[in-house]
């Protein structure tokens, strides 16, 4: 935190890591106050619940958190995770970039996160229904259409939406389909909502090509991760006429400078359940994909994967954060010394939360839009909010994350002061 500053906030030793540590310099170019500076630092809500699931008959207790940041601009946001090393100091960094996420892209919702400690890949469908369901029991009275607005994230998909909805709805004896977003088209969901976060990035990413003067066709890109985000976006990658030359799940990935068939990949992914052994590519760990000779490197797994050991080597031109906080703050200082154009995360994947909008604009209004008109929303959404996020950067000769933290929290910042807390 600033040295301008005297810490004055009560619980000093559990403030939010992200907010205090990382975004001083930001705080200090925006010249917050103290008041405004507390406001930042802690989150509004941090819920932590232990709670048995029974399995055949043997009790194991699981534990889940949910953390609601901030929700001066509407109610707040962020997806849900299953993961085995699922921290609460995490969670909440989580929170406050879905707040900032919020902000960047100009919609109505604060942020929030939450998760499970359980690794999926260790349950059968059966247990990770009882524990979603338990889970959602214990925090029911936390969320709601007009609360907390829980959707997909790291290891979580439709079913377990449903599942959600599901419980939530028992709980409160009548359907809430805003309650949650994500869900399949029969019960409530859009179709765009699956593939939004990697179409946004995309959109957001054409924009900034053309200010490189970087045209489609021929253009190399590398995708680490084969979740929902990843598969999807080196698909329509793949169909818009990039060349999308490596990929990589949590087992490794595979490389072939002319070209990855995509299609066939994501049925070779299906098939073996890996995308190792591919046709005609090499296969690469997913340390070498970072560092493959590309374009475009597109982190879409998990946080933490560029540092300090290895940002000095990308060699690609453009970094699309689909993943949520993929780089360390030494990596972003190694790309702006490098002239590396790094499209951060709260701006690059914010087409999720975009899409899990106008789900629920949908769902309150029982009210369902043509695909089109989903899709030009998506569109104009991104394309201003990178406008935007760009034209701070150069009026300011700044960089993408900073310029779109800026922004953000400014507008946190005015809806708190509209509402008296400030
Ligand atoms: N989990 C996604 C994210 O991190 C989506 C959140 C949402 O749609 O609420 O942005």
């Amino acid at each position: 935190m600033s040295k301008n500053h005297e810490r004055i906030h009560i619980d000093e030793k559990n403030l939010c890591h992200l907010c205090v540590t990382e975004l001083e310099s930001i705080y200090a170019e925006l010249d917050l106050t103290e008041a405004e500076l507390e406001i930042l630092s802690a989150p509004r809500q941090t819920i932590t619940v232990h709670f048995p699931v029974k399995f055949n008959g043997t009790t194991r207790m699981f534990v889940g958190h949910r953390v609601k940041f901030n929700d001066a601009r509407g109610p707040s946001k962020g997806g849900i995770r299953f993961h085995p090393d699922l921290q609460v100091d995490h969670v909440s960094d989580l929170a406050f970039l879905m707040a900032l996420k919020c902000a960047v892209v100009d919609i109505p919702f604060g942020g929030a996160k939450g998760g499970v400690v359980v690794n999926p890949k260790e349950l059968n469908a059966g247990q990770l229904e009882l524990v979603t369901r338990a889970y959602i029991r214990a925090i029911g009275d936390f969320i709601g259409p007009f609360k907390d607005i829980p959707a997909p994230d790291v290891y979580t998909d439709e079913s377990v939406m449903v599942w959600i909805l599901d419980e939530y709805e028992n709980m409160k004896r009548k359907h809430v389909p805003a309650v949650v977003t994500g869900k399949p088209l029969e019960l409530g969901g859009i179709k765009a909502r699956q593939y939004s976060t990697s179409l946004g990035g995309i959109y957001v990413l054409e924009k900034a090509m053309e200010k490189l003067r970087i045209g489609i066709p021929g253009t190399r890109v590398a995708v680490q991760g084969f979740g929902n985000v990843g598969e999807n976006a080196a698909s329509i990658l793949h169909e818009r006429g990039y060349r999308v030359i490596a990929a990589s799940d949590s087992r490794g990935g595979i490389i072939n400078q002319d070209g990855l068939d995509v299609p066939e990949l994501i049925k070779h992914k299906k098939d073996r359940g890996a995308l190792q052994g591919f046709a005609g590519a090499r296969s690469i760990s997913n340390d070498e994909l970072l560092l493959c000779d590309c374009d475009v490197l597109v982190p879409a797994a998990l946080s933490d994967q560029l540092d300090s050991d290895n940002a000095g080597k990308v060699k690609a031109k453009i970094i699309l954060e689909l993943a949520n906080a993929p780089t360390k703050p030494e990596a972003d200082t190694l790309f702006v010394d490098r002239s590396i154009m790094l499209i951060p995360d709260v701006l690059a994947n914010a087409g999720g939360v975009v899409g899990s909008y106008f789900e629920w604009i949908q769902n309150i209004n029982n009210d369902y839009w043509e695909p089109d008109r989903v899709l030009e929303r998506l569109k104009n959404v991104m394309t201003d909010a990178f406008d935007a996020v760009y034209a701070l950067c150069e009026q300011e000769k700044s960089v993408m994350r900073k310029a779109a933290y800026k922004i953000a929290i400014r507008r946190i910042l005015y809806a708190e002061k509209l509402r008296g807390n400030l």
